[in-house]
C-alpha cells in the first residue's frame, strides 16, 4: 500500500488559530494511524505579512500540542526556483499561457461579464495568442480545460463533479515573475508527494474559487499520484491564537470536541 502523506501548511502571517491547531491535528492523526508521514509546510510567500516572530509561534504551538512532523518545516520562500520551473514546464507543454491584458482591460471585461449577468471570469483573450517572452510583461495564466468534467474522489463527501466550463484560466504567475498561492500550494502538494489532504470543507465550495482551482489543478497534475482529497469541518473564525488556550491549559484533547 502507498505511504500516507498529509501535510499542515500553515502561513505565518498571524499566531495559530485553534481552527488551523484543529486541521493541523486531523492530518497528524490521520498520518500517524496508517503509519504514514505528517509534514509540515510554511507557507510564507506573503513577504510583506509574514514575520519570523508568528513563525516561532507557530512551531512553539505545534510542540506544545505534541504534533510532531516526519519532515520539515519547509519554507516556500525557499522554493522559488521550482515554483518557475513548474511553470516553465506547463508553457512548453501549452497547458499555460501569457496573458498581456492590463489591469484596465480586466476591469472593464469585468463590468461587461457582470452587465450581462455572466460570471466575471477571464474571457481567455490571450489564450490563442501563442505570446512570447519577447513580445513585454506578462502574466502567466493556466489553461483550463474548456469542456467535460473535473472529479474529485472525496473520502467524506463522496464524488464531487465539476463541470470544466466553469473553471476560469487562472492567473498561475504575476507579471513581476512571482507564482500565485494557489499554484506553489499545488506544486508543493505534488513534489512532496502528499496523497491525502484534511482541510475545512469550505475549501471544496464552489463559490469558493480560489480553492477550487487549487483542488482541480492538484486533480490535473496529479491524477495517479494524488487518489484522494478529504475534508474535515474545521471551526473557522476564532481571532484566538493558541497561546490563549495554552494559558487556559487546553490540551489537544479539547480541539476535538465538536465545535
Ligand atoms: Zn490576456
Amino acid at each position: 500500500m502507498t505511504e500516507i502523506r498529509t501535510r499542515f501548511a500553515p502561513s505565518p502571517t498571524g499566531y495559530l488559530h485553534i481552527g488551523g491547531a484543529r486541521t493541523a491535528l486531523f492530518n497528524w492523526l490521520f498520518s500517524r494511524h496508517h503509519k504514514g508521514k505528517f509534514i509540515l509546510r510554511i507557507e510564507d510567500t506573503d513577504r510583506e505579512r509574514s514575520t519570523q516572530e508568528f513563525t516561532d509561534a507557530i512551531l512553539n504551538s505545534m510542540e506544545w500540542l505534541n504534533l510532531d512532523y516526519d519532515e520539515g518545516p519547509f519554507f516556500q520562500s525557499e522554493r522559488y526556483d521550482l515554483y518557475r520551473e513548474a511553470v516553465k514546464k506547463l508553457l512548453d507543454s501549452g497547458k499555460a499561457y501569457r496573458c498581456r491584458c492590463t489591469k484596465d482591460e480586466l476591469d472593464a471585461m469585468r463590468a461587461k461579464a457582470l452587465a450581462e449577468g455572466k460570471p466575471p471570469g477571464y474571457d481567455r483573450r490571450c489564450r490563442d495568442k501563442e505570446l512570447k517572452e519577447s513580445d513585454g510583461p506578462f502574466s502567466v495564466r493556466f489553461a483550463a480545460p474548456v469542456d467535460g468534467e473535473t472529479v474529485i474522489e472525496d473520502m467524506v463527501k463522496g464524488t464531487v463533479v465539476i463541470q470544466n466550463q466553469q473553471i476560469d484560466d487562472l492567473i498561475i504567475m504575476r507579471s513581476d515573475g512571482t507564482p500565485t498561492y494557489n499554484f506553489v500550494v499545488v506544486v508543493d502538494d505534488a513534489t512532496m508527494g502528499i496523497n491525502h489532504v484534511i482541510r475545512g470543507e469550505d475549501h471544496l465550495a464552489i463559490r469558493q474559487s480560489r480553492y477550487r482551482y487549487a483542488l482541480l489543478l492538484v486533480t490535473l497534475l496529479l491524477n495517479s499520484h494524488m487518489s484522494r482529497l478529504s475534508l474535515v469541518r474545521t471551526r473557522q473564525g476564532s481571532a484566538k491564537g493558541t497561546a490563549q488556550h495554552r494559558s487556559k491549559n487546553t490540551g489537544t484533547r479539547d480541539l476535538l470536541q465538536k465545535p
